[in-house]
């Protein structure tokens, strides 16, 4: 494993509000890097903190990649605070002043690369003030991506896009991950860090209060949901039974979590040889929505 970032005890104050409170976190390469968390929570400060835009009052971070000034060598894009486009220039004009001010050499198919990424490169002499919100994201996502920068650092990129608009930046975002790019993606909407990041972090008050791989975190907690007519006789043999590690009687169903090493199969041959006919079987996930909502609530 690479690291690319490594953040230790990160702390910024404003005044009496600890924006950012002791937080550390390790991004590997080619990790979709989520930072998670309701608004105020210090998902801007961190990225801006890491950026350089912001200083922090202790703590420190280390990009790894490249050591000699990592910010200032293009190999990160971010998305953080949102470009300036001229609204009477066209798309290829806007890109051509991107490219001058970050030094990209290959303008002209830099500029082709990225419009076509992005799905614009039929757009590129409309003016910007004609494109609709969705484009003028995707365009962003293009200016972001000229030069390649092997890192990309986006601050809610999907933030008051409509559905389409939504789907097309992840499928971007996706497929530059794919590329094995390292990203580090800040979101409040968790369908958003779920669908896309690999890793997930989640603050609350600026501080870090649960950091999780994701599949890891989805597959946390299996319930198994059974009902049958005898059902408190079932749920007192399943509080003994070694293959329940918890179990919950609502109304007439019963939750169950099993120990480790036990499968659903377990429980339905548990049940049979119990003599219990069950009239209810069910496996359900907890969404990583129900973990995020009892973490912050
Ligand atoms: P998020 O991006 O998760 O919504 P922010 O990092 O923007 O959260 O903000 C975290 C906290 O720090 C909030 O309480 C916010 O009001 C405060 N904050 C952020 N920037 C400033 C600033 N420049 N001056 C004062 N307070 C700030
Ligand atoms: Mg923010």
């Amino acid at each position: 494993m690479e690291i690319i970032l490594k953040v230790e005890n990160l702390i910024k104050i404003y005044g009496n509000i600890h924006a950012v409170n002791d937080l550390s976190f390790t991004v590997q390469k080619g990790d979709i890097f989520g930072i998670l968390g309701p608004n105020g929570s210090g998902k801007t400060t961190t990225l801006s903190i890491i950026l350089g835009i912001v200083k922090q009052n202790s703590g420190n971070f280390k990009w790894f990649k490249n050591e000699s000034n990592v910010l200032n060598n293009k190999k990160i894009g971010s998305l953080i605070e949102q470009p300036n486009f001229y609204p009477y220039l066209s798309l290829i004009d806007n890109l051509k002043i991107v490219a001058e001010i970050k030094g990209i050499s290959n303008i002209k198919e830099e500029i082709d690369r990225v419009l076509k990424l992005v799905n614009l490169f039929e757009r590129q002499k409309s003016k910007f003030n004609t494109l609709s919100l969705g484009m003028k994201q995707r365009l962003a996502l293009a200016a972001l991506l000229l030069g390649d920068p092997e890192i990309l650092i986006l601050d809610e990129p999907t933030n008051g896009l409509d559905p389409k608009g939504i789907a097309e930046v992840r499928a971007i975002i996706l497929s530059e991950a794919k590329k094995g790019k390292t990203i580090i993606l800040a979101s409040h909407i968790l369908d958003e860090v779920e669908k896309v990041c690999t890793h997930v972090a989640i603050l609350q008050k600026g501080e870090l209060i649960k950091q999780a791989k994701i599949d890891e975190m989805l597959n946390t907690k299996e319930v198994i949901v059974i009902s049958c007519d005898e059902i408190n006789a079932l749920f007192d043999s399943l509080s003994e039974s070694e293959i329940c590690k918890k179990a919950d009687k609502k109304e007439n169903e019963i939750h169950v979590i099993l120990e480790n090493g036990f499968v659903p199969k377990d429980l339905n041959k548990y049940a049979f040889e119990k003599g219990f006919i069950l009239t209810k079987f069910e496996v359900k996930k907890d969404s990583l929505e129900d973990q995020f909502l009892q973490i912050i609530d």
